[in-house]
């Protein structure tokens, strides 16, 4: 391979969903991936949550992509028979300040074209989950679970379909401008150093995004920002039926630590969001047990320390630094034919289909 058309770096959800959207049989697409197989890096370290799109401030890509990609989600999941459930979620609010917060969370939800919410009161939201203690509630029914493992096999079956290849083991070790367009450096781990021209570049190498735009002359930081998660077991299955969310703090990391009820009816808490140094460090430390309990027991009354034990990890690419305002995605073409895909945190995995279509539309 000495020229190819396009090439994406990074087969996780994102780089696997533009490669779904831009296969033509006349077009050669090659994806690169540094691990021996798709999707081993942050999408495959996450909550699998179908985002309504709340959270985001209006006119964000994050709210447009997110809000666009749960109906898209929905849509691929159902045809394609991808495991997935319209769970609901409630997000609870315990004092008047968190009251005043779902209630500016549902005005904003609204501006950003989210369907099907509503404010309930204690006598609702003891109704519909009658575990949860809670003085009001926000009620987004549109929020679910998908199975991302399915639905990233699902992009690469489609990709693959109309020639795209998915090249493993094989890692970008540096990039230049040359005269048909971009010239790769690679290491394969079984043949080596080998290196070819590509007319276009999308990068979507998640948490090594902002090093490889620099490749190509951006200026971009990513800063790591850990969620650590704990199962919980000796709940009986179906006592809670909905996703809980605490009230949203201002410009915090994360969401608060919340309760997830997986595919296989599995209760999860997580994730917490702790800023770490550069590296991929996946251990949750055994006293977030106790730290997990002291969050949600406020909301979650039934559940005892001895039912929280620490489980998985995944770390954000964030572009937002500690105690920082909200940084939305970066989505841009920075050098031509270079598309630069930096910061895509949550709701990433919601809006993957609408990035996909986004990327198509704009810059290819
Ligand atoms: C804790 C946590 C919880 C989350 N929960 C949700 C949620 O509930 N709902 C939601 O919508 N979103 C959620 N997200 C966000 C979502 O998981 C991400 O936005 C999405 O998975 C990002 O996918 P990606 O393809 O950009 O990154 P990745 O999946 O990391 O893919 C990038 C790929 O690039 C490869 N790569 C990197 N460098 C190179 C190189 N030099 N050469 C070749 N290959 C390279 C990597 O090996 C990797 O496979 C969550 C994220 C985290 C961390």
């Amino acid at each position: 391979m000495e020229h190819v058309d396009i090439t994406i770096i990074g087969a996780g959800v994102i780089g696997l969903a533009i490669a779904a959207e831009l296969a033509r049989p006349d077009l050669s697409i090659f994806i690169l991936e540094k691990n021996p197989a798709h999707g081993g890096g942050i999408s495959s370290r996450n909550s699998e949550v179908i985002h309504a799109g709340l959270y985001y401030p209006g006119g964000s890509l994050k709210a447009e992509l997110c809000v666009a990609g749960n109906r898209m989600l929905y849509d691929i999941a159902a045809r394609n028979g991808i495991p997935h459930q319209k769970t609901g979620k409630l997000i609870v609010a315990m004092n008047s300040s968190e009251i005043e917060a779902i209630e500016k969370l549902h005005e904003n939800g609204c501006r950003n074209g989210v369907k099907n919410l509503s404010l309930l009161n204690k006598r609702q939201i003891e109704k519909m989950e009658p575990p949860i203690q809670a003085r009001a509630a926000l009620y987004s029914s549109d929020t679910g679970m998908i199975d991302t493992h399915a639905l990233m096999h699902y992009f690469l079956k489609q990709a693959l379909s109309k020639k795209v290849n998915l090249v493993c083991r094989t890692q970008v070790l540096h990039i230049e401008k040359d005269i048909n367009g971009w010239r790769i450096y690679t290491l394969n781990d079984k043949e080596g150093n080998f290196d070819y021209s590509s007319q276009a570049v999308i990068n979507a190498a998640g948490l090594s995004s902002d090093t490889i735009a620099n490749l190509a002359g951006g200026h971009y930081q990513l800063h790591y920002c850990k969620g650590d998660y704990c199962s919980i077991s000796g709940i009986r299955r179906g006592m809670v039926q909905r996703l809980i969310y605490p009230a949203p703090v201002e410009n915090h990391a994360g969401l608060g630590v919340h309760l997830t009820i997986d595919l296989n009816g599995r209760l999860k808490l997580g994730p917490d969001a702790t800023y770490i140094e550069r590296r991929e460090d996946y251990q949750v430390a055994a006293g977030k047990a106790s730290l997990f309990y002291e969050h949600a027991r406020k909301f979650l009354p039934f559940l005892k320390p001895e039912n929280i034990h620490p489980d998985m990890a995944g770390i954000r690419p964030k572009l937002q630094g500690p105690n920082e305002a909200f940084h939305d995605f970066v989505m841009r073409e920075d050098a031509p034919g270079f598309v630069n895909l930096v910061g895509i945190e949550s709701p990433g995995l919601t809006a993957s289909p609408a990035i996909a279509r986004y990327v198509k539309e704009r810059f290819l």
